[in-house]
């Protein structure tokens, strides 16, 4: 399937739209992985917290489709953040995924009360000199803690993957990304299924034949952010990838404009989430 990157700032690029696998079972992960490779996907978005690395891996390796076309994320979780625990999550990630390299590592919060990610970026900036990480990023980062990780190591992270969805937009975040080099990853793009059923979302479907996820998806795209949809089932799998042939009309991207509200947030709030 011929498909969209986004260009990131090392020089490297990403699939636009991948598949998200949080809380889907290690022992399902393979069947997941092999439907969404089928259907064309390349972008893989994993976790260490998510329990499933070993069946991301092995849904890789028996997919047919070389190592090397596809790209990879995981992420480094909260009680592993420090210099030498860092590296010793990073080998156990990529043992459980049975891969040499990931193609992106993401510090999963900011956890600002442990104060330890910028030791933690210092050991994501020596994994990617040693070649076993192509990308480095952060994820729910807010402006303050990047700066922080520029003004104490002088590297930048390409990426910075948080909640955004048309319900909550993120437009100041966006702002500072755009001006700073950075992409931006939604995660939780359908609004975790809440926007479904949406009135709004609905007749955009009815009106292009496609369906509320469908939609969902290609507003993420016309908005030129990296996305990845969630789904443990192989036809909403193929579905949610089919956004490739339509585009939304300025019409409907500004009644979705409209469903923006800054206290939408779904998940926690990284100025003070510490789990
Ligand atoms: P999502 O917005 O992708 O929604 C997933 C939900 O939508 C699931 O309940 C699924 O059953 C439903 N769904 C999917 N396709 C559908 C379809 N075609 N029709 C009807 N329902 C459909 O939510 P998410 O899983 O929270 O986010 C996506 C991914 O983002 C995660 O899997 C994970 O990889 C990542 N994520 C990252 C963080 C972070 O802190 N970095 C946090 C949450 C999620």
């Amino acid at each position: 399937v011929d498909q969209p990157r986004i260009p990131l700032a090392d020089g490297t690029s990403i699939p636009q739209v991948g598949l998200g696998v949080y809380q889907t079972e290690n022992d399902k992960a393979p069947a997941v992985i092999r439907a969404a490779l089928e259907a064309g996907y390349r972008q893989i978005d994993t976790a260490a917290i998510y329990g499933n690395e070993q069946g991301v891996g092995e849904g890789i390796r028996s997919s047919g489709v070389p190592r090397d076309q596809i790209y990879l994320t995981t992420k480094l979780w909260n009680s592993e953040q420090g210099y030498d625990s860092t590296l010793k999550a990073f080998d156990a990630s990529l043992k459980k995924l049975g891969t040499d390299h990931v193609d992106l590592y993401l510090i999963h919060w900011p956890a600002p009360k442990k104060d330890l990610f910028v030791d933690t970026w210092k050991a994501f900036i020596r994994l990617q000199k040693e070649g076993r990480i192509t990308s480095i990023g952060v994820s729910n980062f807010m402006p303050e803690h990047i700066d922080r990780l520029v003004a104490e190591t002088g590297v930048k992270p390409v990426i910075n993957q948080i909640e955004l969805h048309p319900t909550f937009q993120q437009a100041a975040l966006r702002a500072y990304h755009q001006a700073n080099g950075i992409v931006t990853q939604s995660w939780s793009p359908l609004g975790q299924g809440t926007l479904m059923d949406n009135p709004v979302v609905t007749s955009i479907a009815s009106k292009h034949g496609k369906t509320p996820a469908q939609i969902l998806i290609r507003w993420h795209v016309n908005m030129e952010l990296v996305t990845i949809p969630k789904s443990a089932n192989p036809e909403r799998i193929k579905a949610n990838f089919d956004v490739f042939d339509f585009s939304l009309d300025t019409d409907d991207m500004a009644a979705l404009a409209k469903l923006d509200g800054a206290d939408n947030r779904l998940g926690p709030d990284p100025l003070t989430a510490d789990f």
